[in-house]
């Protein structure tokens, strides 16, 4: 078994259980891609064993912090047996869902959905490519499903030296399904939507919408960066007058259409736009329109922590013109899925945008990734989904 020692002092994350090494934090040692490895101290002492990864700047990740633990194929099943436990205990009235979570549940790098009887999987670190027919393997005889589709098109792959790969793994069928959501019909297509094919982490955000419309009955909405349109069917199933849905990717927009006429919503309560958030922003600024609710979901700006100065000025500024979109009394739904932008900095982001317009807002409530998305308090980064629910004061 390869060893790697760290630098002296370089144990402290890992003894507080976070599981990534950072290159700099090595002092010798190297392996193949994905290679297990015994991470030890500078002192000698053991760590953890975790997976090397040459390429990357997260040199090794961590598998497990028990001396005793081999890192085998009944490791991985184990390991996966418990995070898809998890999500059966989690009850979730869903046929989309997240089984499991990368780090937060103990395999860095493995993104795994599941909609209906097809399971998504991304191989997103040097580790799991490694143990990628075991993982595969053990996914279906664990989950009973027939098939599962690999979707390692991210572009943290390019970080770890990885190749893009896209295709059926184990087993073929169908890539279109209908996602069953709070009631709501949504299709999609595993081969081609965004990540898995869907957003399935903002599951509860856009069951919050749809009970504020119900309660507060939202005359215009405004579906900013709306992708196939979920926040759009909750807005309107939740009796909202009109929404505008704008997203820069025309596939989406057409999925959006489709997804409305599944539901039995009414195209004439829709507007779709093919067009930049940005730009829309400024121009019904420009017209003087106002929305009495409006929802904010870019995509992530700021990847890592590096990113956080401009992307903060990005989210400032889309955030400081949808306050001037709305009325006294209108409620911003605002989101930011960057892991290098914790909570506390995205509120004063927000706070500042709101006296940047000149608008004074209460926060009615905070949003997060959906349960089956686990947060874990050894690994911050986990929590890239933040959102607030603000209401622009009479
Ligand atoms: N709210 C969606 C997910 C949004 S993901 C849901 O709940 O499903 C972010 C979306 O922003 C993507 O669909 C992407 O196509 C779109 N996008 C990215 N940059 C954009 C821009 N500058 N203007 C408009 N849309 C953009």
């Amino acid at each position: 078994m390869k060893s790697i020692r760290l630098k002296p002092g370089k144990e402290r994350s890992l003894l507080r259980r976070h599981p990534w090494v950072f290159d700099g934090a090595v002092a010798r040692g190297s392996a193949d891609p994905g290679e297990t490895v015994r991470i030890d101290s500078h002192e000698g002492e053991f760590l953890a064993w975790g997976a090397y990864s040459p390429a990357s700047k997260i040199r090794v990740r961590a598998w497990s912090f028990e001396q005793a633990q081999r890192i085998d194929a009944a490791f991985f099943r184990d390991t996966l047996r418990r995070a898809i436990a998890l999500r059966e205990r989690m009850g979730i009235a869903s046929n989309g869902l997240r089984l499991v979570h990368g780090e937060s549940d103990g395999l860095p790098g493995l993104v795994v959905d599941r909609y209906g009887d097809t399971l998504v999987a991304q191989f997103g670190a040097a580790g799991v490519e490694r143990w990628k027919d075991v993982i595969a393997d053990a996914l279906l005889d664990i989950t009973g499903c027939p098939r599962l589709y690999e979707r390692s098109d991210a572009s943290a792959r390019a970080l770890e030296g990885l190749p893009e790969v896209t295709g059926w793994l184990r087993g073929d069928g169908p890539t279109a399904f209908e996602l069953q959501e709070h009631g709501w019909r949504l299709g999609l297509d595993i081969a081609l939507g965004h990540k898995t094919g869907y957003y399935l982490d903002q599951r509860d955000s856009r069951l919050a919408l749809h009970e504020y419309t119900r309660r507060l009955g939202f005359g215009q909405v405004l579906n900013c960066f709306s992708y196939t349109g979920g926040f759009s069917v909750a807005a309107l199933a939740g009796g909202a007058g009109h929404v505008t849905s704008i997203d820069s990717s025309g596939p989406a927009l057409e999925q959006a259409r489709v997804n409305l006429t599944l539901n039995g919503l009414d195209e004439s309560r829709a507007t779709f736009l093919d067009a930049d958030v940005n730009a829309s922003l400024r121009r019904f600024v420009a017209e003087g329109r106002q929305f009495d609710a409006i929802v904010l979901d870019p995509p992530k700006l700021a990847p890592t922590a590096a990113h956080a100065e401009r992307a903060a000025r990005a989210y400032k500024d889309i955030n400081r013109l949808a306050f001037k979109l709305l009325p006294p009394g209108g409620v911003l739904f605002t989101f930011s899925c960057s892991g290098g932008i914790g909570v506390e900095l995205f509120h004063k982001i927000v706070a500042s945008a709101g006296v940047d317009a000149g608008v004074d807002a209460a926060i009615l409530g905070r949003l997060g990734g959906a349960c089956d998305h686990p947060m874990t308090v050894t690994f911050p980064e986990g929590e890239y989904l933040k959102g607030l629910i603000l209401m622009r004061k009479l």
